[in-house]
């Protein structure tokens, strides 16, 4: 889906992305989210958190790079959010556990900053890309 969206529309448009994400039948589901600072990939995964009925504040995970949420979804029982933006390569993945967590069965993996870490994001992920289209508004392509 192509779409210029604003802030009011970005529980809309996190419902829709949902929608179009087919959940993996034994391991974990791997969302990328790319573009700009800026550009509301943590405003986008806080929307996320938010349709999947995550109790607690969605803050970014730009210095803990990962943080794991309940959600009281019932497709998807965790949701792990992951900010790649200071990382420096796929091999600083590993200390993280990023083999293991793609193995988690009904866990939704939101990953800003895949560039970050190009090799270790496999084929079967779900690629999202976002742009500034103006100060107000975003544009979304997945
Ligand atoms: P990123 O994680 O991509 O660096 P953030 O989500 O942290 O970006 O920041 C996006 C900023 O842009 C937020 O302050 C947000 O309120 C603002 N913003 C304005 N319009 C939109 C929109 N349509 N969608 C998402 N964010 C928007
Ligand atoms: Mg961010």
């Amino acid at each position: 889906m192509k779409r210029i969206y604003s802030i009011d529309a970005i529980d809309a448009v996190a419902e829709e992305l949902l929608r179009a994400v087919s959940p993996q039948e034994n391991t974990a589901t791997l969302v990328t989210l790319s573009g700009d600072l800026g550009a509301g990939k943590t405003t986008l995964s806080q929307a996320i958190g938010r349709a999947l009925g995550v109790k607690e504040t969605i803050v970014s995970p730009t210095f803990v790079i990962m943080k794991r949420y309940a959600t009281k979804d019932a497709r998807f029982s965790t949701l792990v959010h992951i900010d790649a933006y200071r990382l420096k390569g796929k091999g600083e993945l590993v200390p993280l556990g990023w083999e293991m967590l793609l193995r988690e069965p009904r866990t939704l993996i939101l990953l800003e900053w895949p560039e970050r870490v190009e090799g270790a994001i496999p084929k079967i992920a779900f690629p999202i890309v976002l742009s500034h289209e103006g100060d107000e508004e975003r544009y979304i392509d997945f």
